[in-house]
């Protein structure tokens, strides 16, 4: 693979991140994921506004422009030979050779840029999607910025893995009673043709799919209700779903053991899916 790390394309061999970067030591950075259909990017704009907010919302000096990034994106894509997948985007804040609580002055410090492929075939086409997925519910015990998308995943990731002994494939996370999302997705419920998901705050990532996904279901007349809600009233919906850019639409066919409907993916979820993947292959660039 062929990789882009502060201005350099390179084997990913060669690529290298200074041991004092803030990113490595602190998680003292953001990222974004954009998927690739079609050898083209979905939403790269939505995905570059969201990182300007994560890196204002951080005090983080952006690395380039977003016609810049627009390129590199491409660049990776085309000599990657990338069909169907992924690019992975990260900005640390950088490192001024020491390791300090304290933010280095931006002065000198420059942020450091990375960003790779991953090769995906049947991304759209996913087996996973068809069988839906198998969720439990665990406890929400991350900080209090989540719609800023930081590369602090050590408790999703331990989500996905109780998941995984749970024997299911992923986790939502529940705070003072409500769901707040999936460990890499947002949450919704449908019950009596009503899509039901929590509104946006600084309690959950503002999703790119979730926008894009809303703004559909809503020009199909789907009825949406944004609120609060439990993991009982998602364990008695017709049917579930998260949504990510590196999964779309995922339907959710099973909550802590108990069957939603009749235990396959729901009609909703599987048109919304089908729905947003046309527009995406559609307008992606
Ligand atoms: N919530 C969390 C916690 C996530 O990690 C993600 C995926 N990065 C999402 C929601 C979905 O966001 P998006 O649709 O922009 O991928």
């Amino acid at each position: 693979r062929t990789v882009f790390v502060n201005g350099e394309y390179l084997p990913e061999t060669e690529a290298k991140i200074s041991i004092f970067d803030r990113g490595f030591l602190m998680a003292d950075a953001v990222y974004e994921v954009t998927s690739v259909l079609g050898g083209k990017l979905v939403d790269f704009e939505g995905h570059a506004v969201r990182l300007e907010r994560s890196l204002k919302e951080l005090d983080m000096k952006a690395p380039c422009t977003k016609e810049e990034l627009l390129e590199i994106h491409r660049k990776l894509v085309e000599v990657n030979e990338i069909d169907e997948g992924l690019v992975y985007l990260q900005v640390s804040r950088g490192s001024d050779g020491d390791r300090d609580f304290v933010f280095p002055d931006p002065e000198t410090t420059e942020p450091s840029l990375v960003l790779f492929t991953q090769n995906k075939p049947g991304l759209a086409d996913s087996p996973a999607a068809k069988k839906g997925a198998k969720i439990i519910s665990i406890e929400d015990i991350r900080w209090g910025r989540r719609d800023i998308k930081t590369t602090q995943l050590l408790y999703p990731s331990m989500g996905k893995m109780m998941a995984k002994a749970a024997g299911a494939d992923d986790a939502w996370m529940i705070e003072d009673g409500h769901v707040t999302e999936g460990t890499s997705n947002n949450a919704y419920f449908v019950k009596d043709g009503k899509i039901v998901t929590r509104p946006l705050s600084n309690d959950i990532l503002h999703g790119i799919t979730r926008k894009a996904v809303l703004r559909l279901a809503e020009e199909a007349q789907m009825q949406i209700e944004e609120r609060l809600f439990t993991i009982d009233e998602a364990k008695e919906a017709d049917e579930a779903f998260t949504t990510s850019a590196s999964a779309f639409v995922m339907p959710v066919v099973e909550i802590d053991g108990v069957a939603l409907g009749d235990g396959t993916p729901g009609a909703l979820a599987k048109r919304l899916r089908e729905i947003y993947l046309d527009e995406a292959r559609a307008k992606a660039i």
